[in-house]
């Protein structure tokens, strides 16, 4: 059986430093507000080469408390409008309505998956505040237009860099791209904590001190709430065991693109697309959170890959306008972003996995008849 993202064998190589960390932390008689949620953020803040990172408790609330910061620093207001791509993970959109904004939908380019940069433009007004660009599926979403773009209309652009941890564009790493971005350490991600946790990274002090605020009831002194926040804290267990897998990412990522060029390099089938780094970025401009082929054959593929013991998922299968809680986007078209829900398959990809796994993926894949 090739499984999709095992974590137990992910994490088995680490097991003997996590459980030292775990003891470490249980003796310490420390849970929050200690030194190794500050120590990772600043390991995260030298590895990002940004100024600050905060330790949140999880994605959704790095993104929404960036928002919300903006919110309560008077540079957005309710109602105020984020455009985001149609094309991601539903935590994205969340975000900007659990801080009071409208999120306008931007559908992506059939080559990246990520948001169409040409469509940008005509989906700013005057209540446009923001941009959110998820590097979707690891793969750097960032383009030099963005930035005059956004000081033309005088938008914040936020990276959503759930997806691609140590990923590069032109030498920077995402998560410095941005006015800000949020990070997730959900255990699937490339840099995996062991439960719930995230931060957000900034060059800006002010918006860095609010996050922070808003993160601990909107207090930076003990009994005094300067504003009303929400309990959004970093565990120091999470932090320590994140300190941990920290020094192996890099490494982690490098296994992954070996994997990813084997299935670039073996796949052959007239039934499938697959996907497509930008040889102008390089190598780095790609973390390959998912290595998301593509097929009009979706469901019987991934039908005939489980009868022969290769387990994949679908990321997603639903996209966000069509979920029910998107009342409001009942009616809403966007064709390209439900062609890509449609025919999406996520083949497994993870540093676990050995050269040899991926040749009986690429062996069976191969052999797939309609
Ligand atoms: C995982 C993910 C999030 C949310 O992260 P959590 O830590 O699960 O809250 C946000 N955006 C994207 C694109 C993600 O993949």
């Amino acid at each position: 059986m090739i499984k999709f993202s095992d974590l137990q064998n992910i994490n088995q190589k680490y097991a003997e430093a996590l459980k030292e960390a775990a003891a470490a932390v249980i003796d310490s008689g420390r849970y929050l507000f200690g030194k190794r949620v500050n120590e990772f953020e600043n390991s995260l803040a030298a590895y990002t080469n940004v100024s600050y990172a905060v330790g949140v408790s999880n994605g959704l609330d790095a993104l929404r408390l960036i928002l919300l910061a903006y919110v309560q620093t008077g540079q957005f207001k309710k109602g105020d409008e984020v455009l985001v791509p149609a094309n991601t993970y539903i935590a994205t959109l969340l975000s900007v309505f659990h801080a009071g904004l409208v999120p306008v939908l931007v559908e992506p380019d059939l080559e990246t998956y990520n948001m169409d940069f040409n469509l940008i433009e005509s989906r700013i007004n005057s209540k446009t505040k923001a941009i959110i660009l998820v590097h979707l599926y690891g793969r750097v979403c960032w383009d030099s237009k963005l930035k005059e773009l956004a000081d033309q209309y005088g938008l914040k652009l936020i990276e959503d860099n759930a997806q691609a941890f140590g990923a590069e564009w032109e030498g920077l790493k995402t998560g410095a791209l941005g006015d800000a971005a949020a990070f997730s350490f959900f255990p699937t991600k490339n840099l995996g904590a062991l439960g719930d946790a995230g931060a957000v990274s900034t060059n800006d002090g002010e918006l860095a001190s609010m996050v922070r605020m808003l993160s601990n009831y909107g207090s930076s002194e003990k009994s005094l709430n300067k504003v009303k926040g929400f309990n959004s804290r970093m565990d120091e267990i999470q932090a320590a065991f994140l300190q941990v897998k920290l020094k192996i990412v890099d490494e982690e990522n490098e296994l992954r693109r070996n994997l990813a060029s084997q299935y670039l390099e073996t796949i052959c089938h007239p039934e499938i697309v697959l996907p497509k780094i930008d040889g102008a970025l390089g190598n780095k401009s790609h973390v390959w959170h998912l290595f998301v082929i593509r097929s009009s054959q979706r469901n019987l593929l991934q039908q005939y890959l489980a009868e022969r013991q290769i387990q994949t998922q679908i990321h997603y299968p639903i996209p966000p306008h069509q979920q029910e809680a998107w009342a409001e986007f009942e009616g809403l078209c966007l064709p390209i972003t439900e062609k890509i829900h449609q025919e999406v398959l996520s083949l497994p990809l993870d540093p676990s996995l050995s050269k040899e796994d991926i040749e009986e993926v690429c062996r069976v894949i191969n052999k797939f008849s309609v």
